[in-house]
């Protein structure tokens, strides 16, 4: 059987290096934001090109620790609205409810599953103050289009980039240069993956980076001082240390899913298979990093069937869209009546091929082979 993530064999050849990350810091004797989280902070963020990182509990803490962030900073309001695509993983959407914001759904592009920019001006109101960008699957959204709509319109960007790591620092330098904040997670199946959980924000922000290292350590910044209404939500000592081992190689598994990509691109030839509209490096849009390679298909459930019989597992991201889910069924979620026919019609038809930096040429030829012949 084709496994659809392999994580034990992604993990496998960096065993011996976190052995020895286990025994540093037993030694140092220092377990909760040491030398291992400064470290990988300072990489991270040199890795990112962005000046400031903070390690967080999880991807999730990340994003709500950013708008935790600009309403301490008066940048944000309780009650204000973030825009944020209606196809999403649900931990964005969440993550604004949490910050005791208002998400407002915008539906996708059908051929990128990524926000549709011309579809934001419509949904703006006064109360509007930020969009939350998600780059789905790890390629970027249409970043010129959404800063042109922000600064037009004085609304901050936050970025989810929890699918995406590696793939905004290459970005042309006019964006580098905004001041959007980035939400990452290193949740195992991630491109950049921990053995727990584990999160970080980037940012330029100066007042944002120290506001929210002070939000994860209960707002405090000296020891039984505390200047803000905190949380606990810091990067675990030992994940850190073991991101600090991983890290150094994310560059080149992103190149080995780029290959896979490629392949799946170019070899899968059957009419009842939708491709996924993406761009590679060296385009405008560039450097997609695949942390999934999601294919649409009318009868999808007869594919996947027909994949697991032949010994390839696959995935649904995600089978069903937020709004739809029973946690907003209620009258009082306002959302019961909601309807995104391009959400709705993605999350019926996608289907993930396995993708990662362990599956093999052979393995990747006989899943395009297999699907050739359905
Ligand atoms: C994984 C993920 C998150 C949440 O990350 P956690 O570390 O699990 O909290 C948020 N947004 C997206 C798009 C994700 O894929």
């Amino acid at each position: 059987m084709i496994r659809f993530l392999d994580l034990k064999k992604i993990n496998e050849p960096y065993e011996i290096a976190f052995q020895e990350k286990l025994k540093v810091v037993l030694a140092n004797g220092w377990y909760v934001l040491g030398n291992e989280v400064k470290e990988f902070e300072t990489s991270f963020a040199k890795y990112c090109g962005t000046q400031y990182c903070i390690g967080t509990g999880n991807g999730f803490d990340a994003l709500v620790l950013i708008f935790k962030g600009y309403i301490q900073l008066g940048k944000l309001q309780k009650g204000d609205e973030i825009i944020v695509p209606a196809n999403t993983y649900i931990a964005s959407i969440l993550a604004i409810l949490e910050a005791d914001l208002i998400p407002i759904l915008v539906e996708p592009k059908l051929e990128t599953y990524n926000i549709n920019p011309n579809l934001i001006v419509e949904k703006i109101t006064s109360k509007t103050k930020g969009i939350l960008v998600v780059h789905l699957y790890g390629q970027l959204a249409e970043m010129d289009a959404i800063y042109e709509i922000a600064q037009a319109n004085d609304l901050l960007i936050i970025e989810d980039a929890a699918q995406a790591h590696g793939a905004i620092k290459n970005q042309e330098s006019k964006i580098k240069n905004q001041k959007s904040s980035v939400a990452y997670s290193f949740y195992p199946s991630k491109n950049l993956g921990c053995l727990g959980d584990g999160g970080a924000v980037t940012t330029n922000d100066v007042e944002l980076a120290q506001v929210i290292q002070s939000l994860r350590n209960y707002g405090s910044e000296t020891k039984y001082y505390n200047d803000y209404i905190g949380v606990n939500s810091r990067l675990d000592e030992l994940q850190a240390a073991f991101l600090n081992v991983k890290l150094p190689f994310l560059d080149a598994d992103n190149e080995q899913r780029r290959t896979i990509a490629k392949r799946y691109l170019s070899e899968i030839k059957n009419d009842k298979i939708i491709l996924p509209t993406v761009s590679l490096r060296g385009t405008k849009q560039s450097n997609h990093v695949f942390h999934l390679f999601v294919i649409r298909t009318q009868n999808r459930i007869d594919l996947q069937d027909y994949l697991h019989q032949n010994g390839i597992q696959t995935v649904i991201h995600y089978p069903v869209p937020p709004h739809q889910q029973k946690a907003f069924s209620t009258k009082a979620s306002g959302w019961h009546n909601l309807t995104f026919p391009i959400t709705e019609r993605i999350h019926n038809e996608v289907l993930s091929l396995p993708i990662s930096p362990v599956l093999t040429m052979d393995e990747v030829a006989f899943i395009i082979e297999v699907l050739n012949r359905y």
